[in-house]
């Protein structure tokens, strides 16, 4: 086997050392334990470092070990709560390929009752497996490219099956081949066709992608691939259009496609599809990110985080939202979580009432911006974009110390923000959205956080 960086992560008792070591026995590559690193670093305990400095205390100690590895071929075993800091998630993540061992947590249990590690939450045994596995289990699916579970394995058997997805790689090739045909029947750019034909045999590199109807205008591939690279990880994101996203789902099983970012006009339709979908997504009713971790699809909703969180800092009373789609429906979510009053205006009433239905928002015409005196505007139409001069609403309706969030990033200064500036408003360009929903998908996706200035750089 050519030499690679396998880590291993988990909870407690899923195996991690005893299969770390069967896979150094078996390979013949050095190995790892972060919580012996941290034991011969201190000189004390586990245990004993939990006594004295706290979990906090333990995992500064964490932090600072795994900054040290070395960053070449080897097998990496972590302790159960190490992915919890984003910035380990960074360092174990180069170059290597993450693996989730899991366990029921009836066997956690079995495996770990003797153990001297004090409690992390002061509840019984049973009960503490069961609630830290539910707020881990979302960063672990997240951060792993591949699951296994240890439940009835022994060491050897899970490192034997561990070996065999690394020798012959993450995916079924004719399910793989199937996918790329299905991509190459569409009008990708003739680079990216190369490229995934270059590609195709590879069976360790991992596939993400945006899954739309039309999706090639989307900037996201050259980003995540910018990204990909950044992180070392082996991987590819690309344009997966397709008008049926029921059957383009069907097609993944055994392809190695680990993400999908949703867009026109597949958000809504794509829910029925899904295994689990995030309560934010619901109550949105659209969801724009999926993860595919074994052979389960779970969804999310990004946008909203894109509008909310530019607009940390952003007081008043009241917001108006144009527009009635899935844009706007995250713009009413994240206002109504800064505290703002959402009004929704659109063009068709039906559709104005029906996502007011859901919201409890008032609800009006275009034509009606003139009867309200928001704090905040936010434009969630197609109006202004690529060379169209046009503004959703009258120039006029725009007056000082307004703020206006256009959604619509081509171009970057679209009419409605040249007259808000104009105007004395002040304003968000729709880029902002952009880079806020990316990073917290790319998150989602990899378990990875990525500052929202390299996604500017990247950007311009
Ligand atoms: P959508 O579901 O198709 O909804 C489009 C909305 O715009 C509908 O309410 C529609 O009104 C209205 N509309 C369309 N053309 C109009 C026109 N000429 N005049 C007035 N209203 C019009 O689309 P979406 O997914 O919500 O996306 C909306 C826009 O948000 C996109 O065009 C994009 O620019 C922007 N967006 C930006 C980001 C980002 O990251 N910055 C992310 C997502 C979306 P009717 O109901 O009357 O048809």
């Amino acid at each position: 086997m050519a030499k690679r960086r396998i880590v291993l992560i988990g909870y407690r008792g899923t195996g991690k050392s005893s299969i770390g070591k069967a896979l150094s026995r078996m390979t013949g590559q050095g190995y790892l334990d972060t919580d012996q690193l941290i034991e011969d670093a201190t000189g004390k305990k586990i245990s004993q470092i939990f006594e004295s400095e706290g979990e906090a205390g333990f995992r500064e100690i964490e932090q600072h070990v795994i900054a040290r590895i070395p960053s070449g071929a080897g097998i990496i075993s972590t302790g159960g709560g190490a992915v919890i800091r984003p910035v380990n998630v960074r360092m174990l993540r180069m170059n290597s390929l993450v693996i989730l061992l899991n366990s029921s947590p009836e066997v956690i249990y079995n495996r770990i009752h003797t153990s001297d590690r004090p409690s992390l939450t002061g509840l019984p045994p049973r009960e503490e497996i069961e609630q830290v596995l539910k707020e881990r289990m979302p960063i672990y699916r997240s951060v792993a490219d591949i699951v296994i579970d240890t439940s009835t394995t022994t060491p050897e058997e899970a490192a034997r099956q561990i070996l065999n997805l690394v020798e012959n790689g993450i995916c079924v090739p004719d399910k793989r081949k199937e996918l790329f045909s299905s991509v190459m029947k569409t009008a990708i750019p003739s680079g990216e066709k190369i490229h995934l034909k270059k590609i195709s045999g590879d069976y360790d590199i991992f596939l993400y992608g945006i899954l739309g109807y039309p999706c090639l205008h989307s900037k996201s591939p050259g980003i995540y691939n910018h990204l990909f690279a950044d992180y070392g990880m082996p991987a590819h994101y690309t344009w997966f259009e397709h008008k049926d996203p029921g059957r383009f789902l069907s097609l993944l099983p055994g392809t190695g496609v680990r993400g999908l970012s949703v867009t026109i006009p597949h958000k809504e339709t794509v829910i029925p599809y899904l295994d689990e979908i995030k309560h934010d997504a619901e109550s949105i009713g659209a969801v724009n990110t999926i993860l595919i971790q074994d052979e389960k699809k779970y969804g999310f909703n990004t946008d909203w985080k894109g509008i909310y969180r530019p607009l940390e800092g952003t007081l008043g009373d009241t917001a108006v939202i144009l527009g009635a789609g899935g844009a706007a429906a995250a713009a009413v979510y994240a206002v109504s979580m800064r505290g703002f009053t959402p009004v929704i205006l659109n063009r068709t009433p039906e559709r104005a009432e029906h996502l007011a239905r859901k919201s409890g928002a008032e609800i009006g015409s275009l034509a009606d911006i003139g009867k309200y005196h928001p704090d905040l505007i936010i434009n969630a139409t197609p109006v202004g974009m690529g060379s169209d001069p046009h503004t959703p609403i009258p120039p006029s309706a725009l007056q000082p110390g307004m703020k206006v969030f256009d959604l619509v990033y081509t171009p970057r200064d679209t009419p409605l923000l040249q007259a808000a500036l104009a105007s004395g408003c002040s304003v968000i360009p729709g880029t902002e959205m952009f880079i806020h929903q990316l990073a917290e998908q790319f998150r989602i996706l990899t378990g990875i956080d990525t500052p929202v200035s390299r996604l500017r750089e990247i950007l311009a």
